[in-house]
């Protein structure tokens, strides 16, 4: 299913967080949404995910915006951070109380938690859970109704190289099960290890649309996707993000 961005602006009074932004994301493959910090990120998938209205332009889920899709979880799962769960509430009853709330049966809960190998921890207090076991937490309750696009914002942030490499992973094997897999990200090196394709945003303007290949081929002709110090070189003259 193809996720369309057309011509989205959003404006808060004076601050343009996105503008005129163009894209379609395709299924199969893992795009990353890159850009510093407030390059205007969070804004276009929360317009996505119909959390925040754009002041003009479209977003739209396959045919429809967000808010006229029939079933939302079917279709598409989010991962908007690691903090909205009660935290003296068990894994289990969160996902089974969500589930409940979707019309998706109990037996999908444990089929979600194995998913996330979060089986073993499942009785416990979400109080008690790393963060990274929050970040699967989020991912399990996206992959409730089996939706075939998955939207994260910052899913990696904080966590340890283990939990980023096991979320890389499962993203990666999400887009080649053939799901559509957009993530956000204000860390390159890591996005050169999970995406197939990037969109840069700076300053709430798309900047480049393509592969890594061909990122890396703006700084030079012959360098490929495996190029981190080109791919370094053309985010840096991309955006006004700084090197590390
Ligand atoms: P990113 O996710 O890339 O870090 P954001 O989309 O969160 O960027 O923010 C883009 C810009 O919009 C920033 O300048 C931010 O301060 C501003 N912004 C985001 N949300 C709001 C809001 N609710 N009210 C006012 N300004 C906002």
């Amino acid at each position: 299913m193809d996720l369309e961005l057309r011509a989205l602006t959003k404006r808060y009074g004076e601050v343009t967080a996105v503008e005129d932004l163009s894209a379609t994301v395709r299924p199969g493959q893992v795009t990353a949404f890159l850009g510093p910090n407030g390059a205007g990120k969070s804004t276009t998938l929360r317009m996505l995910l119909g959390l925040v209205r754009p002041t003009s332009g479209s977003a739209r889920i396959g045919d429809r915006p967000y808010a006229e899709l029939d079933a939302p979880r079917r279709v598409v799962g989010a991962v908007l951070g690691p903090d909205g769960f009660h935290r003296g509430r068990s894994g289990r009853d969160h996902l089974r109380t969500v589930a409940t709330a979707a019309g998706i049966g109990p037996g999908r809960v444990d089929e979600v938690l194995d998913l996330v190998e979060l089986t073993d921890a499942a009785g416990r207090r979400v109080g008690t859970y790393s963060l990274g076991m929050r970040q699967r937490l989020g991912l399990a309750c996206a992959l409730l109704g089996d939706p075939p696009v998955l939207v994260a914002d910052e899913p990696a942030n904080g966590l340890d190289p283990e939990g980023i490499a096991w979320l890389r992973d499962f993203f990666r094997g999400a887009a080649a099960d053939g799901r559509t897999v957009l993530l956000s990200s204000h860390f390159l090196a890591e996005v050169t290890r999970t995406a197939d394709r990037v969109l840069v945003i700076d300053r709430g303007r798309l900047r480049f649309d393509g592969s890594l290949a061909s990122l890396a081929a703006t700084v030079d002709p012959e360098a490929g996707a495996g190029d981190a110090a080109a791919i370094e070189t053309a985010f840096l003259r991309l955006t006004t993000a700084v090197a590390a």
